[in-house]
């Protein structure tokens, strides 16, 4: 076992790993990137960026044998276009003690490269939630803590967005934003002088570039950003961040090793370094470093801490409080409404935007009192229907075969995206019984979501009917299509940030409170899920608790 000593080591490369990286670097430390999957190129490994639908062999579909090999994608995500983007779930299984989809991309670049990219801010509505409703514990850290950073991340990740002056969706600094449709304007219009000007329709703020950025080209509007960005004109760590640390000449990335362990000196009460495990030739290497960022992802990152036990902390690093690897959380979604929009038929649109409308929480706010907490937003898009709606009518003919060469009627839907309450209850702990294809032991979950999160449903339902019914829309339909923890891939929580050592696994910087010189910046921090989408906060957090860290390395405080 050979050991090799960096300034700083970053664990996983995805949205926060690449964020870690770019920032040391930057700020002059020789990083170790270590990711567990394969090298993803920028450009050359997006092989099917450019693909027609019929250049697939099964035409971008799913095949049983897909099925088979692919259990858990297969509940939503799974087709032939972008599969190599997910994680092999034979190699790499886990336990569900209750359903939980667990949605992962083991690669250099994680899950930034099949990310939506909306990217909101939290306000202090969110920060300061827990604290006024008495729920878990206060967060540490208020929206001013991490507005500058917000700034700062945007700024380089390239967020399009309009600037709406919203309390509780703060502006940014954003590209110009995308425009809405004619559809959208109908039902943003009509939101305007309805409900006491307390509901809002705006367009995503998405990180897709609507201008050139350093060695970026602006988004062609193709839609197809699942499958990586030729342009690099989504944010992803292969667009933006690892460019910007490889140009330091400080960066390292070795792809193919596990991080297994965080070895910690019970002495000195800091972590030395990491065992690394090669995943082609099964060799274990240990890595030494002043400082380590761990952004292996939410569940990965509380594993790997779980996995670091020594006898001064049996049950993991990091787990002095007793909540490492408790409050999981998620968004639940799935449910919302939708309409068909009338008077539009002269209309139609151009391009295929890669990004749809938002409507921010105003539920709970503003004076509005409902029987459960928190809120809710709204994604979602309208268009004018395609040829595929003549599936459903099975017709024959020239005279049909005319019609479905002609756009179809302006629809228009959204689905919820609700806030989930923090409950010890929901945890993460490794199954010593099932293990990988390297024998290391997965895994285990049981998470649920409670009566707060049912009440709220109820709203995310009907109030889009509502507003739909209000901008005219007819053959208005609710749905609910079911949520289960994990669909909404904003895993959160399991090593919460706090005020108190006590009952919290790290401070308002990140630190493990137990080794101060291991942060962990992904989103196990999380303290609670506000309804917005999280990735930008786990961008931001990331920079801030780099700046920090590395102010406390040149005062020798780590
Ligand atoms: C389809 C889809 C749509 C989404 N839409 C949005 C959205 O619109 N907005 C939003 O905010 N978020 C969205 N998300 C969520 C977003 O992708 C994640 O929040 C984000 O990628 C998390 O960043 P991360 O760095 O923590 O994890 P990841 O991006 O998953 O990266 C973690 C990396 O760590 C590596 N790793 C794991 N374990 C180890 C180990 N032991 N050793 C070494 N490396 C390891 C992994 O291989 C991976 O590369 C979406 C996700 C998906 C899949
Ligand atoms: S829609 Fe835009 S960002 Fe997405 S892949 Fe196409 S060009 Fe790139």
């Amino acid at each position: 076992m050979q050991s090799m000593r960096y300034d700083a080591i970053v664990v996983g490369s995805g949205i926060s790993g690449g964020w870690a990286a770019k920032e040391l670097t930057e700020k002059g430390l020789r990083v170790l990137l270590l990711e567990r999957g394969r090298n993803v190129e920028h450009v050359k490994d997006y092989v099917n960026a450019t693909k027609a639908p019929w250049e697939y062999l099964h035409r971008g579909g799913r095949t049983y044998a897909m099925e088979q090999a692919y259990p858990v994608l297969k509940r939503d995500l799974l087709n032939e276009k972008n599969l190599a983007f997910w994680v092999n779930e034979k190699d790499s299984p886990y336990t569900e003690i209750k359903r939980f989809d667990w949605y992962r991309g083991y690669q250099v670049g994680g899950r930034s490269l099949t990310w939506g990219r909306q990217s909101y801010r939290w306000s202090d509505y969110d920060f300061e939630a827990n604290a006024k409703e008495g729920i878990a514990i206060d967060w540490p850290i208020r929206y001013s803590d991490l507005a500058p950073w917000y700034d700062h991340v945007e700024t380089h990740a390239g967020i399009s967005g309009s600037r709406d002056g919203l309390p509780q969706l703060p502006d940014g600094q954003y590209l110009p934003p995308m425009p809405l449709n004619c559809g959208e304007e109908l039902v943003a219009g009509s939101l305007k002088n309805a409900f006491g000007g307390k509901r809002h329709m705006i367009i995503g703020r998405t990180a897709n570039a609507t201008k050139p950025l350093e060695g970026r080209a602006p988004c062609q509007y193709r839609n197809a950003c699942w499958l990586g960005c030729p342009y690099g004109a989504y944010f992803s760590t292969q667009s933006s961040t690892l460019p910007a640390a490889v140009k330091t000449g400080k960066l390292t990335l070795k792809p193919w090793s596990i991080v297994t362990e965080v070895l910690y000196d019970k002495d000195r009460k800091r972590a030395t370094g990491v065992r690394v495990l090669d995943a082609v030739s099964e060799k274990t290497t240990d890595y030494a470093a002043k400082v380590i960022f761990i952004c292996a992802s939410t569940l990965n990152s509380t594993w790997l801490l779980m996995r670091s036990a020594t006898d001064v902390w049996p049950d993991g690093l990091g787990s002095s409080s007793g909540e490492l690897g408790h409050n999981l959380m998620d968004h639940h979604f799935r449910c919302g409404a939708e309409g068909t929009l009338p008077g539009l038929d002269d209309k139609y649109y151009y391009g295929r935007r890669p990004n749809g409308i938002y409507v921010p929480r105003y539920r709970n706010l503003f004076g509005d009192k409902r029987d459960y907490l928190r809120g809710f937003g709204y994604q979602g898009a309208a268009s004018r229907e395609g040829w595929t709606r003549a599936v459903k009518e099975l017709g024959v003919g020239a005279e049909f075969k005319d019609e479905m060469s002609l756009p179809g009627p302006w629809k228009f839907g959204a689905t919820a995206f609700g806030e989930m309450l923090p409950n010890h209850a929901n945890q993460i702990g490794i199954d010593t019984q099932k293990k990988d294809k390297w024998g290391l032991p997965v895994l285990k979950i049981d998470c649920a979501t409670g009566e707060n999160e049912r009440l709220m449903r109820k709203d995310m339902i009907n109030d889009m009917a509502e507003m739909l019914e209000q901008a005219g829309a007819k053959s208005i339909k609710t749905f609910d299509t079911g949520s289960y923890p994990g669909m909404a891939i904003h895993e959160m929580g399991t090593a919460r940030m706090g005020r108190d050592p006590k009952t919290s696994v790290l401070n308002s910087h990140n630190q493990v409170w137990d080794a101060p010189n291991v942060f962990v910046t992904d989103g196990s921090c999380m303290v609670s899920t506000a309804c917005q989408n999280p990735s930008l906060t786990y961008m931001a957090l990331t920079a801030r608790a780099v700046d920090f860290a590395v102010n406390e390395l040149n005062r020798r405080n780590l």
